[in-house]
């Protein structure tokens, strides 16, 4: 008998599943609504013309390829902090937000899960939205804490369950975690208005304030789409500094994949919040512990690529234009999809959130079959919850597509 011989054959992941049987497809007039990752106006990858300017200079430079710090690019850390935090944030002009750069939005997440579950002194159990991003359950319980769910989407209006959510989080246990996505929820696109966020922020603080930690929840933020949702960046971070005006502690976990377009290049930034420079030092060392047996240090060129672009005032002007202007193409598809389907094609059903919803997806409100028929019968692959990537659609398929969505729901 072979060594391996008990290990049985697990499921493959949902989505890079769909992106197999995309490419298996022979259909020309296929179309893959399944990976979030920006696509042009031809369905092409789309690199910054920033980012490729950026890389001008690196090469130019003729830098080394030393190894980075175990917390990664020292200037990186810092310009991250300030994009997502506000040149403005208490925390930040303090010296106490602790960070460490990261392998990407999953990285970042991982090593504060970690952190986590081996420092945090409260409830080690992190409430997640229902339904949130696919990776998050594996990738906490992986990290060692305890995962369980609020309310966060109303299946009958594609909206926002408010009163779900604040039952939910006001009745979590006292010291427990909640998992916040910044902006531009992944799957669904609903994100809460700035009023819901300022009575989340409530709810997430202890009722009658005695310090900040004393907060009732500890809130960690997901910011994988700085950008994405509103085309600026300042706008995207309202949540995450809101909160932080409002004395919270956080974490927050941040990506560099979607906003400059890199995601193989693997550049994130694990962050938290602290009282004083002098426990930054300390958390910042025990972190530097948990990531050095991990990988040791981060991937330089991508953390290059982001510093040359957020250090230089000219270069990040120019990245925060092309930043509005993907998020302004997937904008435009929205408005172009219910535009047809309720316009031109009189497809039955209410499509108002699909112009509604924000960042990369929309939860379609397309059952599992319909889904499933969508890409058996017209070539158009997406989640079976029925998310699509509104990246995928542009001007040449968007018609057909609205057409295939209007004989799969009649
Ligand atoms: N968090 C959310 C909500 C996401 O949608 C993603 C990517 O799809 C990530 C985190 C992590 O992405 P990456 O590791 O590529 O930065």
């Amino acid at each position: 008998l072979s060594i391996w011989n008990h290990v049985p054959a697990g499921p493959p992941d949902p989505i890079l599943g769909i992106t197999e049987a995309f490419k298996a497809d022979k259909d020309p007039r296929k179309i893959n609504l399944g990976v979030g990752a920006y696509r042009d106006e031809n369905g092409k990858p789309y690199v910054l013309p920033s980012v490729k300017a950026a890389e001008d200079r690196i090469y130019n430079a003729k830098a080394d390829k030393e190894y980075l710090p175990i917390t990664g690019l020292g200037e990186l850390n810092k310009l991250a902090a300030k994009l997502a935090y506000g040149a403005e944030s208490a925390p930040l002009l303090e010296g106490r937000i602790a960070s460490t750069q990261s392998i990407s939005g999953t990285g970042a997440l991982r090593i504060g899960g970690a952190f986590l579950a081996r420092h945090y002194p409260g409830v080690k159990t992190i409430y997640l939205p229902v339904p949130s991003w696919g990776n998050h359950t594996p990738l906490f319980r992986d990290s060692g804490l305890e995962v369980k769910g609020y309310r966060y989407l109303d299946k009958k209006t594609i909206g926002l369950d408010f009163a779900g959510l604040k039952e939910d989080l006001a009745a979590a246990p006292e010291k427990s975690i909640v998992l916040l996505h910044a902006c531009a929820h992944n799957p669904t696109g609903v994100d809460p208005t700035p009023e819901q966020w300022a009575e989340i922020s409530d709810i997430v603080k202890v009722s009658i304030q005695v310090s900040v930690s004393n907060a009732r929840l500890f809130p960690f933020f997901d910011f994988a789409y700085q950008g994405f949702a509103s085309g600026d960046t300042t706008r995207d971070a309202f949540a995450l500094r809101y909160f932080v005006s409002q004395g919270h502690n956080i974490a927050l976990a941040q990506s560099f994949a979607k906003n400059m377009g890199l995601y193989g290049e693997r550049v994130g930034l694990f962050s938290v919040t602290t009282s004083s420079p002098e426990e930054k030092a300390r958390v910042d060392s025990q972190i530097k512990i948990l990531v050095r047996p991990l990988y040791s240090n981060p991937p330089l060129h991508g953390a290059r690529i982001a510093s040359t672009i957020l250090a230089d005032s000219l270069l990040s002007a120019q990245w925060e234009k092309e930043v509005k202007g993907m998020a302004d193409r997937i904008i435009s598809m929205r408005n172009e999809l219910y535009n047809h389907l309720t316009h031109d094609l009189k497809t039955p059903g209410e499509w108002g959130h699909i112009k509604s919803q924000i960042g990369m997806f929309s939860f379609t409100g397309l059952t599992t079959p319909q889904a499933k028929a969508l890409g058996e019968k017209a070539h158009i692959y997406m989640t079976s919850e029925g998310r699509i990537s509104m990246a995928g659609l542009n001007s040449h398929n968007i018609k057909y597509f609205a057409d295939s969505v209007d004989a799969a729901v009649r």
